[in-house]
C-alpha cells in the first residue's frame, strides 16, 4: 500500500480514466423487469438512463430478484393480496460467463451476473449487472438468495447483501472492470467497503489495516442516504452479525464504528467509509445531518429521466418549440413562451389517455372536464393517504363547488406492513361511503412503472400529504411537473425547493396534528386550486407552463447526474467547501 493516497480527496483530471460502479438493492430497468418496489429503484433507473444519456462511463450492479417484487391485487373491500411475478432474465439480459463466490454463514456461495445493456439517446451504454445464486452446487436455501426483493426476514436481507456489496464488487473485478469510484445508493450495498478493505490487504488479516488502508477505500467511496425514517436504515443485531459475516469481520466492523445503539447499521458503516456521502434534497441533507452530526452531509436534490416520464402529447409539443431539451433538460426553461393553448391541449390528450386507461381497468367511465387529483405512492403510513377523508363532508361540499371532483388512488403496501394494508382499506371503504355523481374516488390496482407516468401526466393536480419531516424527497411531483402538473403538497422533501406559491403548485400549511394539516388541506383546495380551475382554460394553462418551465427544468436526472459527476464523482473542488457553502444556504431555507 502507498502512502500518498491518503492526501485530501480531488478529482484534477476530466474526464478520468476509471469507471464509476453504481450499487443498488433495486433499479427500474425495464417495465417489463419486476426488479424494483418503489421510489428508490426508480431514481436509480432514471439516475442509469441520464448516465447513458450524457455518457457517463459507469457500470451498475443491482440483484435480479428471480421472482420480482409483487403484483397487487385488491379485492372489493381494499384488502390486498400479493402475487409473485416471476421473470425470465434471458428475455432481456445477457449471460456472463464470470463466475465469484462470496461467504455466507459457513457457506460458500456461488454467484454469477446477468447484463443488461442501458443504452443512451447518443448509444452510450450502461451496463447493469444483476447478480443471481440460482446455481448448481449452491445449496437450495442460497439459489433462492436473489429470488425476492425485500422479501424474508432480516438474516435473508443481510445475506442478500453479502450478495449484492461483496459480491459485487468481486464480480466488477472478475469482469475486468477498472473502477475509481464506488457509489452507494442507499446502504444495502455498504459491505462492499469491507470487501474494498479485504481487497486492499490482499487477503492479510483485517486486525492489520492501517488508517491508510482505511483512507485508500474511503477514497473511492460515495453514499446516499435515502430516508429520515430510522426503521428505513438496515440494522442488524450482532448475533445475526457473528453468524452471517463471520467472528473476525463483526469485531473489526465494531472496531470501525459501523454499531450504532448496539446494532450493525449499515447507514453508519457506509458513513464511515465514503469520502463523500449526501441525502436528496437540501432538506433531507439537513435532517441527515441532524441524524448522522459527526458527518459532513451535502445535499444533491432527486430529479426524474425526463423522456421516460414525459407524455408522448408533452414531448411533441416540446419537440416542436425546443428540440434542444432533448440533448439538455435546461433547455425546458423555455418552455415558458409555448402559447397556453398548446399547453392545455398537450394535457387534454393525456388526461383523455389517462381516462381511458382508467376505464379499461375498471369499467368507470371519468369525465374529462373535472378536475382530477392524482395521489399515488407506496403506501407508508407517514404518507397518510387518508388524509383527504378526514372531513367527508366538506370534501363533498368542496366537489360541489368545483361542479364535480374526480380522485385517483394507487399503491402497494409491503407485505407485511399491516398498517398499511389497513390504509388501502380504509380509503377504499372511505371512497364506496363518499362517493356520489359529484365525488368520484378510485383506487386503481398495481401500481407500477406504466400507472405511474398515465397518472402523473394525466391529473390536473398531483397531492402529496407526508408528515414532516419524513419525506426525503419524493419523485412523483417531479414527473407530474415535467407534464406541467402542479402540486398540492406537505411542504417537505422536494416540495420546499419546488413550490412557488400560486406558480407552480401550492404548499399545504403546516398544523400541529393531521387534523390542522387536513383543514388547512381543504382551505387551499376551496380558496385557490377550485377558484383557479373554474377560469380555466387560460389561467390555469399559465400556471401548467410555468410548472413545466421552472420545475421540469430543474427537477431531472440531466441536472441531477452532472451535480453527481462534480461533486460526488469527480470533484473539482474538496468536499469540505461544498459543505459549508451547503449548509449557509440550508439555513436560510
Ligand atoms: C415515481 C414512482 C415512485 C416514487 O414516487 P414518490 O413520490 O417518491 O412516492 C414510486 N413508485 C412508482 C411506480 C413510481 O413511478
Amino acid at each position: 500500500m502507498s502512502t500518498n493516497t491518503t492526501k485530501p480527496f480531488s478529482y484534477e483530471s476530466f474526464p478520468p480514466s476509471g469507471l464509476v460502479a453504481y450499487f443498488s438493492m433495486e433499479i427500474a430497468i425495464n417495465p417489463g423487469m419486476p426488479t424494483y418496489s418503489g421510489g428508490l429503484g426508480v431514481l436509480a433507473g432514471d439516475t442509469l438512463r441520464s448516465a447513458a444519456d450524457l455518457g457517463v462511463p459507469l457500470i451498475a450492479f443491482t440483484l435480479l430478484h428471480r421472482k420480482g417484487y409483487f403484483r397487487q391485487h385488491l379485492d372489493e373491500a381494499g384488502q390486498q393480496t400479493e402475487e409473485v411475478q416471476a421473470w425470465n432474465p434471458a428475455d432481456f439480459c445477457t449471460e456472463e460467463p464470470a463466475r465469484i463466490t462470496v461467504s455466507v454463514e459457513d457457506r460458500t456461495v456461488t454467484v454469477r451476473a446477468w447484463r443488461y445493456d442501458l443504452e443512451g439517446r447518443s448509444g452510450h451504454i450502461v451496463p447493469i449487472y444483476l447478480l443471481d445464486t440460482d446455481l448448481d452446487g449452491n445449496s437450495g436455501w442460497d439459489r433462492g438468495l436473489t429470488d425476492h426483493l425485500y422479501g424474508g426476514d432480516t438474516n435473508y436481507r443481510l445475506q442478500q447483501e453479502i450478495v449484492l456489496g461483496m459480491g459485487g464488487l468481486r464480480m466488477a473485478n472478475a469482469l475486468g472492470r477498472h473502477v475509481n469510484v464506488y457509489h452507494m445508493n442507499e446502504g444495502h450495498a455498504a459491505l462492499l467497503t469491507l470487501a474494498l478493505l479485504e481487497s486492499q490487504l490482499g487477503g492479510g488479516p483485517l486486525g492489520a489495516a492501517t488508517d491508510s488502508d482505511l483512507q485508500v477505500v474511503r477514497n473511492k467511496c460515495v453514499f446516499t442516504t435515502h430516508t429520515p425514517v430510522p426503521a428505513g436504515h438496515d440494522r442488524f443485531s450482532t448475533e445475526q452479525a457473528y453468524r452471517i459475516l463471520g467472528g473476525e469481520r463483526t469485531a473489526r466492523l465494531q472496531k470501525f464504528g459501523a454499531f450504532h445503539e448496539g446494532l450493525l447499521n449499515m447507514t453508519m458503516l457506509a458513513l464511515r467509509f465514503c469520502r463523500y456521502a449526501n441525502g436528496v434534497a437540501m432538506q433531507h441533507g439537513k435532517v441527515s445531518r441532524e441524524m448522522f452530526p459527526e458527518f459532513p452531509i451535502d445535499a444533491i436534490t432527486n430529479g426524474v429521466h425526463a423522456p421516460t416520464w414525459l407524455s408522448d402529447p408533452v414531448q411533441h409539443m416540446l419537440d416542436a418549440h425546443i428540440p434542444a431539451w432533448r440533448r439538455d433538460n435546461l433547455f425546458l426553461r423555455n418552455a415558458i413562451d409555448i402559447p397556453v393553448g398548446e399547453v392545455l391541449a398537450a394535457h387534454a390528450r393525456a388526461k383523455d389517455a389517462l381516462l381511458a386507461e382508467v376505464a379499461a381497468r375498471t369499467g368507470l367511465m371519468l369525465n374529462p372536464r373535472v378536475l382530477t387529483l392524482g395521489f399515488a405512492r407506496r403506501v407508508a403510513t407517514y404518507k397518510r393517504a387518508n388524509l383527504l377523508f378526514t372531513d367527508p363532508e366538506r370534501l363533498v361540499r368542496i366537489a360541489e363547488q368545483a361542479g364535480g371532483l374526480q380522485i385517483l388512488y394507487a399503491g402497494k403496501a409491503h407485505p407485511q406492513d399491516e398498517p398499511g394494508k389497513a390504509l388501502i382499506r380504509e380509503v377504499v371503504e372511505r371512497a364506496h361511503s363518499t362517493g356520489s355523481d359529484l365525488l368520484k374516488v378510485v383506487y386503481l390496482e398495481n401500481y407500477a412503472w406504466d400507472l405511474g407516468a398515465a397518472l402523473t401526466a394525466g391529473v390536473d393536480v398531483w397531492v402529496n400529504t407526508p408528515r414532516r419531516p419524513y419525506e426525503a424527497s419524493g419523485t412523483s411531483g417531479m414527473k407530474a411537473a415535467l407534464n406541467g402538473v402542479p402540486s398540492l403538497s406537505i411542504l417537505d422533501g422536494w416540495w420546499i425547493e419546488g413550490c412557488i406559491e400560486g406558480v407552480t403548485g401550492w404548499a399545504i400549511e403546516d398544523g400541529a396534528d393531521d387534523a390542522a394539516e387536513a383543514h388547512n388541506l381543504y382551505n387551499k383546495l376551496e380558496s385557490a386550486v377550485v377558484p383557479l380551475y373554474l377560469q380555466a382554460p387560460e389561467k390555469w394553462g399559465q400556471m401548467m407552463r410555468t410548472t413545466l418551465a421552472f420545475n421540469g427544468s430543474y427537477f431531472n436526472t440531466n441536472r441531477m447526474v452532472k451535480q453527481y459527476t462534480r461533486n460526488a464523482y469527480y470533484p473539482i473542488k474538496l468536499v469540505e467547501h461544498a459543505r459549508v457553502e451547503e449548509a449557509a444556504y440550508a439555513d436560510q431555507v
